[in-house]
């Protein structure tokens, strides 16, 4: 794929907009946000058919984002787009704010496209959405992220069984496979794994790559399936980019203060 070195370039200003604006809100989730910060560039930047200036365009492709309290990275992605100014990031989680700790299709943000935090959610709104396009015979991608702690909602698994038998070759979930959630190591709370095997017998394409890795990530949004709906495993690190916290599951739910941020964000620019 071209253009990785711009890719890497706005993912680092995306993770420096997810500290500041955690900094800001002295509360929020950093880990999940920073681990995120590559996928979310690629979608946004390379991947997704959309127009930031027409938020509501019916031709664009969405993303849907089913691990709601990630919100910093979703916020800090649009920014950097264009959907609105980046000044706004740091009214983050304040009284009013269109920037909620989860996102809210009703407080006016534009690209918000779906109200979550609820997790176990997202996938089937995917479904749904991808069932559309396919009835309308619109050939466009719908993409969905999803947590690994998220897997063990049992309502995802219905929602992958239903994209199996409808053919949805247009949906691409992404697992964002760190390992941990909020209590500790997946595998400690709720076994995951045979996890690749798992999506695979209920009828995916399953791909596995680094999900801090633009050009993997490009490679793997590439091979997606024309039959099936496609899984991308996306093996990513909890805080990526500063190496003092990552995959430490401590800083799930944690914002940095002033000191950390100086220094988290002199990290990222060296
Ligand atoms: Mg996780």
């Amino acid at each position: 794929m071209k253009n990785t070195q711009f890719l890497k370039e706005k993912a680092v200003e995306i993770r420096k907009s997810v500290i500041r604006s955690l900094n800001a809100a002295g509360s929020g989730h950093l880990g999940g946000s920073l681990g995120l910060a590559d996928v979310f560039s690629v979608l946004y930047f390379y991947e997704l058919k959309h127009r930031p200036e027409q938020p509501d365009w019916s031709e664009r492709e969405r993303l849907i984002l089913s691990i709601g309290h990630v919100a910093p990275v979703l916020y800090a992605t649009l920014a950097e787009a264009g959907y609105f100014e980046k000044e706004e990031l740091l009214t983050l989680r304040k009284l009013g704010t269109r920037l909620q700790g989860h996102p809210g299709r009703d407080h006016g943000l534009p690209g918000i496209e779906l109200s979550a935090g609820s997790l176990g959610q997202g996938l089937g709104v995917a479904v749904g959405i991808t069932l559309m396009d396919q009835h309308e015979k619109k050939d466009k991608r719908t993409f969905c992220i999803l947590g690994d702690g998220e897997l063990q909602e049992g309502s995802v698994w219905e929602a992958a069984m239903s994209a199996a038998h409808y053919k949805l070759h247009n949906l691409i979930a992404i697992v964002d496979r760190n390992n941990v959630q909020i209590d500790g190591k997946t595998e400690d709370v709720m076994t995951l794994e045979p996890l690749a095997d798992k999506w695979r017998s209920f009828g995916w394409h399953v791909l596995e790559c680094n999900g801090n890795d633009i050009a993997e990530l490009g490679d793997a949004f590439d091979a997606k399936s024309n039959e099936k709906p496609t899984l991308i495993l996306a093996h990513t690190k909890m805080g990526c980019g500063i190496p003092e916290i990552e995959n430490d599951y401590t800083w799930h739910g944690k914002a940095p203060n002033d000191e950390e941020m100086e220094r988290f964000i002199s990290v990222l620019e060296a």
